[in-house]
């Protein structure tokens, strides 16, 4: 296909939608990207080659997934507005290496579409369900290699932050245990149409074959991660006994903090992911 006749060149998306006679549904999260560089830096990002499968996630009108059907083996891609369905038949038709699929990401059996194959996922995402998204994707062992995805730049930074720094949290923590997180690069908003209210980045996210801590429990320590950043300005002891799902009293925590040498009243914002497996295993310890 050539450049100029691909939808990341504003003209074609503007026709495309002038001819499609589309409506932007804001539910959905649609904000199109119209700039070649961007795709390229996310398709370089993504490392994606002729031998790859990758799973798109909010295809639109397929600005992206041109570009990823020319570079992958294989392109499979998921789009929950049934309107965009037909016009992607269309904008999509040269290509014999794309399966369109009408559904929502959190409700599909990624291994059983995409036949078990090891994915590299890819989406420029929609704002309202970034974390959702993310987070299923890897709480379920989704089989992928690595996610590369355009999110705001907020989040962005919050996925890579190190602990002690204000934008440390439970997603931080999830994303880093899961994978290696990084940023390739910051996108404005006039890359978009229409335009989001906020800047963009895109983050590649290499999973680990190995999590980079051992834990006893992952689950443990998973629901004491939720429960230290559940609320911020808490210590860890009030956060953790606080949180219904655990039944941990603030002396058991007292405790395990003494037993790692770290101060009582600490917050849950000033511990690594080393530190929170530690304290998973220490309170899995004790309450054997
Ligand atoms: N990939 C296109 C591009 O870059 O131009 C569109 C990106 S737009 C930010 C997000 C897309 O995700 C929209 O097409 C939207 O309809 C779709 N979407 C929103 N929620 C979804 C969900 N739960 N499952 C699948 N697609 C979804």
């Amino acid at each position: 296909m050539k450049k100029e006749e691909m939808l990341s060149n504003p003209r074609v998306t503007i026709d495309a939608i002038k001819k499609y006679d589309f409506t932007f549904q804001k539910k959905f999260g649609q904000n199109f990207l119209i700039d070649d560089h961007v795709i390229d830096k996310i398709i370089a990002a993504a490392e994606i080659t002729k031998d790859d499968t990758v799973l798109e996630i909010g295809p639109g009108m397929g600005n992206l997934t041109q570009h990823l059907a020319e570079n992958a083996g294989k392109v499979y891609a998921v789009e929950i507005d049934k309107k965009l369905i037909p016009i992607l038949s269309e904008t999509l038709s040269s290509f014999d290496n794309v399966e369109i699929v009408n559904g929502d990401i959190l409700k599909t059996d990624i291994a059983e579409l995409t036949g078990g194959a090891r994915l590299k996922i890819v989406a420029n995402l929609p704002y309202y369900i970034t974390t959702p998204i993310i987070m299923s994707l890897l709480e379920n062992h989704v089989p992928a290699e690595s996610i590369t995805v355009m999110v705001q730049k907020e989040v962005a930074d919050r996925m890579a932050a190190s602990p002690g720094t204000k934008d440390y949290g439970a997603l931080s923590l999830a994303v880093q245990y899961y994978t290696e997180p990084y940023l390739a690069a910051n996108v404005p908003p006039n890359c978009f149409i229409p335009r989001p209210n906020v800047g963009s980045a895109v983050i590649r996210m290499k999973i680990h074959d190995k999590p980079p801590v051992e834990v006893k429990d992952e689950k443990l320590m998973f629901s004491l991660i939720k429960a230290s950043f559940g609320e911020r300005r808490k210590t860890l002891q009030n956060g953790i006994n606080n949180f219904p799902d655990l039944d941990i009293s603030k002396e058991e925590v007292a405790e395990a903090l003494r037993t790692m040498g770290l101060d009582e009243l600490i917050r849950g914002e000033k511990l690594s992911l080393a530190q929170f497996a530690e304290l998973a295993d220490v309170l899995y310890d004790n309450s054997k």
